[in-house]
C-alpha cells in the first residue's frame, strides 16, 4: 500500500520571472490587478478560474502545457481566466459561465491591449479582440435560452461588443469595469425578460381576438342560414297558395 503526499511548490525562478515579464505589462495596460497565477500539471483544460470557494485570492490556474503555447496564446488564456475571476469577485451570486457579461469583460480587456499598441506585448498576427471564439460566448440570457444559438448569439454578441467598445476606453480599472458590465447586464436581461413577457401577452391577446372573430363569424353564418331557410319555406308556401288558387278557379 502506498500513500502519496504532494505539495504545490513555487514555480522555478526562471519560469516565474519570464511569466511576470510577459504578464505584468498586460495587466498594467488592461488596468487589471494581477490575479495569482498557478501552473498545474494537467492536460484536461487550458485554464481554470478557481473562484473564492477554492482560493481566497481568486487565483487563476493554467495548465503547464499552456507555457508551451505561443506567448500571445498564453496571454489570451490568462485574460480569459481573469475575466472569470473578475466576475467571481464582483458578482459571486450569479453563475455567469460564458455569458454576454463574461464576453464583454473579456473583449474590453483585449480591446485595451489593441488600443495600447505597446511594444512590450507579444505579437498576435492581428487584433487581440479577434482572438475570441464561439467558446467564449456559449450561455444565452435566461429569457432567450429557448432560442436556437443562431438566433440569440448575434443579439448577445452585439450587446457585448457595444458595451466593451464603450467601456474599454474609460479610466475604470478592471474590477470597476466588471462591476459596471454586471450592472448593465442585469438591466439588459430584465429588459429582455420584459420584452418576452410583453410578446407573450400580445400573442395571447391576438389568439383571444381571433377566437372571438371566429365565434362571431360562426354566429353570423348561422343567422344567415336560418334567414335563407325561412325565405325558402316562404317561397314554397307562396307557390303552394298560388297553385291552390289556380286549381280552385279551373
Ligand atoms: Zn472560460
Amino acid at each position: 500500500m502506498n500513500l502519496q503526499v504532494v505539495q504545490v511548490r513555487p514555480a522555478p525562478a526562471a519560469l516565474a520571472s519570464w511569466l511576470q515579464r510577459l504578464l505584468l505589462p498586460v495587466c498594467e495596460i488592461a488596468r487589471l490587478q494581477p490575479f495569482t497565477f498557478e501552473l498545474r500539471p494537467t492536460g484536461l483544460w487550458a485554464g481554470w478560474s478557481m473562484g473564492s470557494d477554492s482560493s481566497p485570492d481568486y487565483r487563476v490556474c493554467l495548465s503547464n502545457r499552456v507555457v508551451l503555447y505561443s506567448s500571445a496564446s498564453l496571454v489570451q488564456v490568462y485574460l480569459h481566466e481573469c475575466a472569470h475571476a473578475l466576475l467571481h469577485q464582483v458578482d459571486a451570486l450569479r453563475e455567469h459561465g460564458h455569458d454576454a457579461a463574461f464576453f464583454a469583460i473579456n473583449l474590453a480587456l483585449l480591446a485595451r491591449l489593441d488600443a495600447a499598441q505597446d511594444e512590450r506585448l507579444p505579437r498576435t498576427g492581428g487584433r487581440w479582440a479577434t482572438t475570441v471564439t464561439l467558446y467564449d460566448l456559449q450561455d444565452a440570457p435566461a429569457s432567450l435560452a429557448e432560442q436556437q444559438p443562431g438566433a440569440w448569439w448575434p443579439v448577445a454578441a452585439g450587446w457585448s461588443m457595444q458595451v466593451a467598445e464603450e467601456l474599454a476606453t474609460t479610466d475604470l480599472d478592471a474590477v470597476a469595469l466588471a462591476r459596471e458590465i454586471c450592472t448593465r447586464y442585469s438591466a439588459w436581461c430584465a429588459k429582455l425578460q420584459a420584452n418576452v413577457e410583453a410578446r407573450k401577452i400580445a400573442q395571447q391577446r391576438d389568439l383571444e381576438e381571433r377566437a372571438q372573430r371566429h365565434e362571431e363569424q360562426v354566429r353570423a353564418d348561422a343567422r344567415l342560414a336560418i334567414r335563407l331557410m325561412c325565405l325558402a319555406f316562404a317561397g314554397v308556401g307562396a307557390v303552394a297558395v298560388t297553385l291552390g288558387n289556380w286549381i280552385a278557379h279551373h
